[in-house]
């Protein structure tokens, strides 16, 4: 099987609405629209694979088994708009370095493993988030990137010099925003939005 482009998505603020810490289900609120976003990926042919830093996890805030519970949650509410994750990845590091790892973003590691575990063709794929880190991320792994202006997105954008604003292959309102231009953009090639035929 052909490797195959993916959308590989931040979690926090871009699919659900940011909270400090989130460490309970009942925090957990989609962001406008961002269902109906991922539903559009899933019919595209898309592998949908969310990129999370949860370093709460490292500062003892949230457990491995309350992300779980707090996963099953995002699946289940997306699951109303008929849109499914293929994969989430998480990093449970320290912000500070101080665990040496190499997943927290910006750093590309979940992105790279998820390319390997899932096939993907990275310089067909992209990484969207409301953060500087998400878009070098995505660059990182040899990728594109896309903001949405949600969460911190708005503050990024206002922060970001303008060589770093000029490689941003999309910049959104929402999830929703970025994944229409992006589909759009590829009808407009007439290009496949996959190549494999499984
Ligand atoms: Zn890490």
């Amino acid at each position: 099987m052909n490797a195959q482009p993916a959308a590989f998505i931040d979690r926090d603020g871009t699919i659900n609405i940011e909270v400090h810490d989130l460490n309970r289900v009942e925090q957990l609120q989609l962001i406008p629209r961002a269902g109906e976003a991922i539903a559009r990926l899933n019919q595209a042919g898309y592998p949908v694979i969310v990129i999370t830093n949860q370093s709460a996890i490292a500062r003892g805030l949230l457990t491995e088994t309350g992300l779980a519970a707090i996963h099953r949650e995002l699946k289940r509410q997306l699951s109303a708009y008929n849109a499914s994750i293929n994969a989430i990845y998480h990093c449970p590091h320290h912000p500070d370095g101080k665990d040496n790892c190499t997943c927290r973003k910006p750093a590309p590691g979940m992105i790279l493993r998820a390319a390997s575990e899932h096939n993907i063709d990275l310089a067909g794929s992209i990484m969207i988030g409301d953060n500087a880190t998400d878009l070098e991320a995505g660059w990182n792994a040899g990728c594109r990137a896309a903001l949405v202006r949600t969460g911190s997105g708005e503050n990024a954008l206002a922060e970001i010099n303008r060589q770093t604003r000029d490689r941003i292959s999309y910049i959104g309102n929402d999830l929703f925003d970025v994944i229409e231009e992006l589909i759009n953009a590829h009808s407009n090639d007439r290009r496949p939005l996959h190549s494999n035929a499984k």
